[in-house]
């Protein structure tokens, strides 16, 4: 848990924000912009206290309210096991929607709270529960495994749900020799070649979604860089291409890409991910140069500070996360699973 000070000034603010550099080189923090964060950052963390609410945010959210608000930081994964540990009585789930209904789902009697502007994402929205009925029609004898990044009604018609650090270990321990794996259709390419490459013999099909942001990465952009950089470190998360994937130095989720790039001597480092993540380790890893572009999400960028401030004062329908009991249970046993799958 980050600790924040009950009132902020618009120079410690800067002193944070000023090596970030938003979008690759696109634009940075100015002290202005700075001061002009810092009366809603203050207010948020006043009104936290006073609900005994809690800020959870994905990395790939901007970064004032990263080093502003958030009292977690993480990927869907890390955020979704803090969402089950928070005494909180308010969730504030910075992200997108699917990840607001994953903490509900486990959190029943908490209400969450969502600043997101827009609903979904082009992954989350490739699927719906009734495409996994049929899918399940047309696949019998399969174990249905899906990735976190899906709603709470995808979720509930699955058998298992996966992060994109235990996909392999899960998919191996499965006690089923047919597979399908859903959303994302180069996840799905990339556990296909892993599971060649570890010997584990399955038949396993894939849907076809995708994330617009790690599917813009191709193998020519590693390339390009490798030969500007030759002691370059290029590190792409399983949602890229397998071609990117089989050209990478390391390849994780979002909490392992940090790790590694701590772990490692490395000085250039190319971060196949979206920019949110490239922003935290610019401030957390000032020694080392990250080369190349990143890519915006512009889903995860729709949260704004006002928005944050706005739910917790006066929450519109939409804000709060509502499910179905009878979905929100078959949910919570997909996602029971891979924790019992994990602690195996
Ligand atoms: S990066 Fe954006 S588009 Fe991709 S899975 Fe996450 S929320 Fe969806």
């Amino acid at each position: 848990m980050l600790t924040k000070q009950k009132s902020l000034t618009a120079q410690e603010l800067y002193e944070s924000l000023k090596n970030i550099r938003v979008g690759g080189t696109v634009c940075h923090y100015s002290l202005k912009k700075c001061a002009e964060f810092v009366p809603v950052i203050n207010e948020i963390n006043e009104l936290k206290e006073q609900l005994n609410a809690v800020i959870l945010v994905h990395s790939y959210v901007s970064p004032e309210i990263v080093y502003g608000v958030a009292d977690y930081v993480g990927d869907s994964y890390a955020l979704s096991k803090n969402a089950l540990e928070t005494s909180a009585d308010v969730i504030v789930f910075a992200a997108v929607r699917f990840m607001g209904e994953t903490a509900k789902v486990m959190n029943p009697e908490k209400e969450v709270l969502i600043p997101t502007a827009l609903d979904g994402c082009t992954l989350a929205d490739s699927i719906n529960a009734a495409d996994v009925r049929r899918l399940r029609r047309q696949f019998p004898n399969y174990t249905f495994v899906c990735y976190i990044n899906t709603t709470a009604e995808v979720k509930a018609e699955c058998d298992v749900c996966v992060t994109s650090s235990n996909v392999y270990k899960i998919v191996e321990r499965i006690p089923n020799d047919k597979i399908y794996f859903l959303p994302d259709k180069l996840m799905g390419q990339n556990l296909v070649n892993e599971m060649h490459v570890r010997g584990v013999h399955k038949t396993i099909s894939y849907y076809t979604g995708t994330c617009y942001v790690h599917e813009e990465y191709g193998e020519e952009q590693i390339f390009r860089v490798r030969c500007e950089y030759p002691n370059v470190k290029v590190v792409s998360h399983p949602e890229c291409n397998p071609a990117v994937v089989a050209n990478s130095d390391f390849v994780g989720s979002t909490a392992e890409m940090l790790g590694f790039m701590r772990e490692t001597e490395s000085k250039e480092f190319l971060m196949l991910t979206e920019c949110g993540l490239s922003s935290r380790l610019q401030k957390e890893f000032p020694d080392k140069k990250l080369v190349g572009t990143c890519t915006l999400c512009r889903y995860m960028k729709s949260n704004t500070l006002e928005d944050i401030l706005r739910v917790l004062k006066d929450p519109a329908p939409r804000d709060r996360v509502v499910l179905d009991e009878t979905v929100r249970q078959k949910a919570a046993k997909c996602i029971e699973a891979m924790f019992a799958y994990t602690r195996q």
